[in-house]
């Protein structure tokens, strides 16, 4: 199994289903895994798991949770299901995030497919031209799910030369990029600090919640572009787990002379795994789900 077979079965899973109602309920997705959901209050950082009950599974999500990550929860399981994955995870901490388990970030991946819909998402978002701030809160809180994870289903299912990053502490932890980016190779490496000077670094040295967005030289991202081009970068910091989101943006015009280096589209290929994932774990907890 790779990237390309996930998304192709969580879109013929979609495909299947009437979505139409799925920003109020998951039934549809239930149903079409032949589940049952249960709540229950679960110790903290489990989100919850699925057990087989006289042969259809069951899934019991921690209801102490937001309603957003509860969704989150629900869509994973279906995916252990629809995939046929086991859960891995137990023993793993969720900071290990480099040494998690293949089939949860598969899982992932397709719980990101369910909550915002390939077709559905990349039409609302069609007209929209450059992000904001208001822009993805507004798709988070129409496709009930967190701004990270509206952000990095922007950043992936958009036409601009578009990345969003997730910096865990002082560490870029990974980068989602859209299909342009991805074209002319450009690059975040993964595990390396988040960069001097941009809007990032700023927000999270004040050590408060903040959100910012401004121009940066796109050097200051991507270390092997021109010095003399600029990048949007808007950032929002969450100071209660020291982590950080940036969404970067330029104009297509921006990159059109960008050489196409093919070290890079390399490195992408081992990297493809980390993208689309669209939920922070928390760090220090551990995350049965
Ligand atoms: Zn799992």
């Amino acid at each position: 199994m790779d990237e390309a077979d996930v998304l192709w079965k969580a879109r013929q899973f979609v495909a299947s289903v009437d979505t139409s109602n799925i920003h109020v309920d998951l039934n549809a997705y239930v149903d079409a895994a032949k589940a049952k959901v249960g709540f229950e209050e679960l110790e903290d950082g489990e989100s919850g798991y699925t057990i087989n009950v006289k042969g259809q599974p069951r899934i019991t999500v921690n209801s102490l949770e937001t309603p957003e990550r509860q969704r989150f929860t629900i869509c994973h399981e279906i995916a252990h299901i629809v995939l046929g994955l086991v859960s891995q995870h137990d023993e793993i901490p969720s900071w290990g995030y480099a040494k998690r388990d293949i089939n949860e970030t598969w899982c992932d991946v397709f719980a990101a497919e369910l909550l915002m819909p390939y077709d559905i998402f990349r039409a609302k978002i069609r007209d929209e031209g450059e992000p904001s701030e208001e822009l993805i809160e507004s798709l988070a809180s129409e496709f009930r799910t967190s701004f990270p994870a509206a952000g990095s289903r922007f950043a992936a299912v958009t036409d601009l030369p578009c990345a969003f990053v997730t910096i865990d502490r002082s560490i870029i932890r990974y980068a989602s990029r859209s299909l342009s980016l991805r074209k002319i190779g450009a690059w975040i490496a993964p595990k390396s600090p988040v960069p001097t000077g941009s809007v990032a670094h700023r927000l999270r040295a004040d050590e408060v919640n903040g959100s910012a967005t401004q121009e940066v030289a796109q050097d200051i991202w991507f270390s092997d572009w021109e010095k003399d081009r600029d990048l949007w970068e808007m950032s929002r910091h969450y100071a209660r787990f020291d982590q950080t989101v940036s969404l970067l943006w330029c104009d297509e015009d921006d990159i059109s002379d960008v050489e196409v280096s093919r070290t890079r589209l390399t490195t992408y290929e081992n990297d493809g795994l980390s993208e689309l994932t669209g939920e922070l774990p928390w760090p220090g907890k551990r995350s049965r789900r």
